[in-house]
């Protein structure tokens, strides 16, 4: 009998432990996050690429190296395998005419986070846990009180007041808890702690838990499929807490493991808003993990993260794949959305814009050459951020009529 996931063990990230994946588990002992760990062997002997090409669009197709263990677990919206688009417009535009970009915009509650909250629910529900708590910048609250009401569990969100309006409307309209609070993330992540020791909650904050891990690497294993089983020179990802830069990291690893690409890695590009770079920082001082941010502020609020607690996995992704990490200003990030509109049709988030500003810059660097393959990660769709994007442009607009 073959098993619909070949998840074996958890093992410490920083102090390699290893604990039973059978029971629920945040952090390990020391403080760091767990990973889940695969029998490839036995995914290898099962399942071959070609074998997954007749599967369902979306990342359940790749349920072997994910930890949900039965297909009854599954909580599902209709997430993953979303497009790898083609921008010539804007490649020409920048030099970069094999410019790619992998657009999350179209999943459940318009962001990638869908992905993580989709195995994190399910995985949590197969555990037996019945409430999870979790601090956030917005997205990823709404996502998991999308899947948590899917599943039937209640949900405990603790949000910035900065953090944007829909985001909270559809925490509420899911019938999640939310709490607002005065602060930033991290005084977020202060009142979850706070609430999960009160109410027995599980906490299910960025890397707190190993799961919501397994669902976002799968931007990695789809980047890898699309391409015909083979990886592009770059892949340019916008870091908050860092999951989804890790996540696609250890897609790759798992993939090399397995066979089912070869030994070359692109180089991975942590893109970070300028008021708010830790990893920048971090990344130019050549250190392994990073110092709190003072004073975060950044539109592309999904990245305003002041100190992850995956600081040193983002940073060994970089260095082991010859990758760099770079700060753009909110000016060049918000130009830049508005040049992917124009050009490409694509309405993406600030998030994502800061991909194709960082893309500009690392071209007129030299660190891009023309003939690199780079593969652009749009988190989000612009839909989101109605108070951010184009608003000069309406209001621009508005006023000519008016005045015409
Ligand atoms: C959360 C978020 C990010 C950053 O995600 P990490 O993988 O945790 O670094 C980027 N973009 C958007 C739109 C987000 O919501
Ligand atoms: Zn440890």
């Amino acid at each position: 009998m073959t098993s619909f996931s070949h998840l074996s063990h958890l093992e410490c990230a920083r102090c390699a432990t290893t604990v039973d994946a059978g029971v629920a588990h945040g952090l390990c002992d020391c403080g760091a996050p767990l990973l889940s760990r695969y029998d490839l062997d036995a995914v290898r002997a099962t399942v071959s690429p070609t074998d997954l090409a007749d599967r369902a669009a979306s990342l359940w197709r790749y349920h072997e190296l994910l930890p949900v263990s039965a297909p009854e677990s599954v909580v599902s919206l209709g997430e993953g395998l979303t497009p790898l688009l083609a921008l010539p417009r804007l490649g020409t535009h920048l030099g970069l005419p094999r410019l790619l970009m992998k657009d999350e915009g179209g999943l459940p509650t318009g962001t990638f986070k869908a992905r993580g909250a989709a195995t994190g629910v399910s995985r949590a529900k197969e555990l037996g846990i019945d409430a999870i708590a979790m601090p956030t910048n917005g997205n990823a609250g709404a996502a998991w009180a999308a899947y948590c009401a899917r599943a039937g569990l209640r949900c405990h969100i603790a949000m910035p007041a900065q953090a944007p309006e829909i985001t909270k409307r559809e925490c509420t309209g899911f019938g999640a808890d939310l709490r607002i609070v005065d602060g930033l993330i991290g005084d977020a992540g202060a009142a979850v702690a706070a609430m999960v020791s009160a109410g027995g909650w599980f906490d299910a904050g960025t890397l707190k838990e190993p799961y919501r891990l397994e669902g976002k690497k799968t931007m990695g294993y789809e980047i890898a499929e699309q391409l015909g089983w083979r990886v592009p020179d770059v892949i340019i990802y916008p870091t908050g807490g860092g999951v989804g830069i890790i996540g696609i990291h250890k897609a790759l690893l798992e993939l090399q493991a397995l066979g089912w690409i070869g030994d070359k890695l692109p180089r991975l590009v942590a893109v970070q808003a300028a008021g708010c770079a830790p990893i920048v920082r971090a990344f130019e001082a050549g250190a392994r993990s990073s110092e709190p941010w003072a004073d975060a502020h950044t539109v592309a609020f999904g990245i305003t993260v002041p100190h992850a607690l995956g600081d040193f996995l983002v940073l060994q992704a970089i260095y082991h794949t010859g990758g760099c990490a770079i700060a753009v200003s909110d000016d060049e990030l918000l130009a830049a959305s508005a040049d992917a509109a124009r050009l490409e049709g694509t309405f993406i988030c600030p998030e994502g814009g800061a991909t194709v500003a960082a893309a500009r810059l690392l071209r007129e660097q030299g660190w891009l050459a023309e003939s690199d393959e780079v593969v652009l990660l749009n988190t989000g769709s612009g839909l989101k951020y109605p108070e951010t994007l184009a608003g000069q442009d309406v209001r621009d607009a508005v006023r000519s009529r008016t005045s015409a």
